[in-house]
């Protein structure tokens, strides 16, 4: 166990988004698979949820290499983010979609301790974003979204940011994720990280970004802060 702070409560925690604190990853998962399949691009779920993190016309791109052996035209590009985005909203009747089980016990205890709680997410959901603190009661003191970097995952530069906003030294803070590449990002940011396995990824393509610990939910999560 490579834990520097085993022994004592952290003094800020860095939540990721989706799948972390929404269970937003199967609605995201299904509508981008819909989109590919739209334009002869075979998709699985587990693709997705390994891409989790990278942006939409990376994704594209790299797949209609891979597929078709040319470069996605910018005009198939908008074509399948746009698909996705709307069926997105569609299959979750345009509502924030709910939240991870457990994750709001966990939020609470973090805060009544004065455990500063973060949120750092590629997301650039504006509403989605402007409405984190009404959903989770104010507990954040902070937020980092696409709209506050240059690189987004797996760089490390969202999780440096937040880490150079909070003022604390890094051995006080850490990160809890829940997908390869935003684990990498984390990782490379120097940060202890936590990684909840809220998805269908098995834990190795966790473990194999070097994931300080895999939790299965957020109820071990809550164990694991009760008893640091
Ligand atoms: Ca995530």
């Amino acid at each position: 166990m490579t834990n520097p702070i085993i022994n004592k409560l952290p003094k800020a925690v860095f939540f990721d988004q989706d799948g972390v604190l929404f269970d937003s990853m199967p609605y995201h998962a299904e509508a981008w698979v819909q989109a590919m399949k739209k334009h002869g691009l075979p998709y699985t779920a587990i693709e997705c949820y390994r891409n989790e993190g990278r942006t939409g016309s990376g994704v594209i791109r790299e797949l209609c290499q891979r597929v078709y052996n040319k470069d996605a035209s910018q005009e198939m590009i908008d074509d399948i983010y746009s698909y996705k985005s709307n069926l997105f909203v569609q299959l979750t009747g345009g509502k924030v979609p709910q939240t991870i089980a457990n994750i709001r016990d966990v939020l609470t205890f973090l805060h009544s301790n004065g455990v500063q709680c973060w949120v750092v997410t590629g997301s650039g959901q504006r509403n989605l974003i402007n409405s984190l603190n009404d959903t989770f009661n104010g507990v954040f003191t902070g937020i980092i979204s696409a709209f506050d970097v240059t690189h987004g995952k797996p760089d490390p530069e969202p999780y440096l940011k937040a880490w150079e906003r909070s003022g604390f030294a890094k051995e006080d803070c850490m990160v809890v994720e829940n997908a390869p590449l935003g684990i990498h990002a984390a990782k490379a940011a120097g940060l202890f990280t936590i990684a909840v396995n809220t998805g269908i990824l098995p834990d190795s393509d966790l473990t194999a970004e070097h994931a300080d610990l895999v939790l299965p939910n957020m109820s071990a999560l809550l164990d694991w802060f009760r008893n640091a």
